[in-house]
């Protein structure tokens, strides 16, 4: 099983103990992103442009903490940035395991080998490092020559030392069913403990803007990956449901709150993928999110999202409400002939609003005012900004 059975019964557990509160927003999976550093600059990553001042801001091991306090979720996914150039990331990853919660420390792989001894395997914690691909693919998603094989050596290092390791793999328009299915083919071989996968956001800040996929290219890529994998032994992390959904078997609706996003900046609203205005608690973000705003169908930045911060909560609630329908994909994998269920009408979206730079404004000042001051220098190598890979790994924040 990609997802170990305790987890599995404890997450479950979780989640009809919320039904039967009549709890009507819970969130399922904590997102921390305790720095937005990272020693990558990806071509669709929306979230690596910030001025230094912010890149160089931190979230302490106990602000994770109280995050975790806050929210109560039984999963919690640490991403960024790059984890591993925050130096208190192994204090905040045994502190959340100390609590019992299944920790998924995301990485790009390149400070793994040098960082392993700082963790210890366990059942409550996965690496989950970021391949978008074979080798060719996913040099150029991370717009990088030799990344691919840094982070492939660094799960074999960590599958032998005996930790959990599963992989991240974002998909773009482009993308070859048979070169992804190979490559599934080959993260299975080399003994990881499951795939994630979803297709790009398309983040508004991100450099590359003519790759990520729309909604119905999504369905048609994922059903022919999906085609191509009937009879294999591929190990996915996420619902079965989710991955019908993928593949245009379910009609569902956005449920941003299941992944909350915890930043330097306060509580994400409305999701991991869009900043629209941060909250200072959990509560508030909660309590005070408009959420009938966002959406496919409600809000034009959502249109295309087909991605597992909105969507894997749904089929995760639609499990619970549905036994049979779940055990079925399970058994059989995700639809690939049928026709797929009916789009969702954008006649009644809302337009597009931009915000960004008057959050950095604001976020600038709080910086300048010392309502929060900057944590942990910018990585430098010999006195300049690391970007190779070979600074990056000899660096250390
Ligand atoms: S559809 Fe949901 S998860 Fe996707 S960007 Fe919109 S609010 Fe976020």
């Amino acid at each position: 099983m990609a997802v170990p059975l305790m987890q599995a019964v404890r997450v479950g557990r979780y989640v009809v103990k919320q039904h039967l509160t009549g709890r009507k927003r819970y969130p399922l999976v904590l997102m921390l992103e305790p720095l937005f550093r990272c020693n990558l600059a990806c071509a669709g990553c929306g979230k690596i442009d910030y001025p230094a001042q912010i890149l160089n801001q931190r979230l302490s091991l106990q602000e994770c903490l109280d995050a975790d306090t806050e929210a109560g979720a039984p999963v919690i996914a640490i991403a960024g940035g790059e984890p591993l150039l925050h130096k208190e990331m192994p204090q905040i990853v045994k502190g959340l395991i100390g609590r019992k919660k299944y920790v998924y420390l995301c990485t790009n792989g390149l400070l793994l080998e040098k960082k392993l001894d700082d963790y210890e395997p366990s059942p409550f914690f996965s690496w989950d490092v970021h391949l978008d691909g074979d080798q060719l693919m996913h040099d150029a998603s991370v717009c990088q020559e030799g990344v691919f094989e840094r982070a492939t050596a660094a799960i074999r290092l960590a599958k032998s030392r005996g930790f959990r390791v599963s992989i991240n793999c974002t998909l773009f328009d482009g993308a070859v069913p048979e070169r992804v299915a190979a490559f599934f083919d080959e993260v299975m071989a080399m003994g990881v403990d499951g795939i994630m996968t979803a297709p790009g956001y398309a983040y508004e800040r991100a450099p590359d803007q003519a790759h990520f996929l729309n909604r119905q290219k999504t369905k048609q890529l994922f059903r022919d990956i999906f085609r191509l994998g009937k009879g294999k032994k591929w190990r996915f992390t996420q619902s079965p449901l989710f991955l019908n959904f993928l593949a245009g078997n379910e009609n569902y609706h956005c449920t941003p709150w299941g992944k909350p996003l915890r930043t330097v900046f306060g509580w994400q609203r409305p999701c991991y993928l869009l900043g629209e205005g941060y909250a200072k608690t959990f509560k508030e973000l909660m309590d005070d999110t408009a959420w009938e705003q966002y959406g496919t169908g409600a809000y034009e930045k959502c249109a295309d999202c087909m991605v597992h911060s909105g969507y894997e909560s749904t089929a995760v609630m639609d499990a619970v409400a549905r036994p049979w329908h779940i055990a079925k994909v399970a058994l059989f994998g995700p639809e690939t002939e049928k026709p797929m269920v009916p789009e969702i009408s954008l006649a009644n979206q809302r337009p597009a609003e931009y915000g960004y730079e008057e959050q950095v404004q604001q976020q600038m000042e709080r910086i300048s005012t010392g309502a929060k001051p900057a944590r942990g220098p910018r990585v430098r190598v010999n006195g300049r900004p690391a970007n190779t890979v070979s600074d990056v790994a000899d660096a250390a924040d």
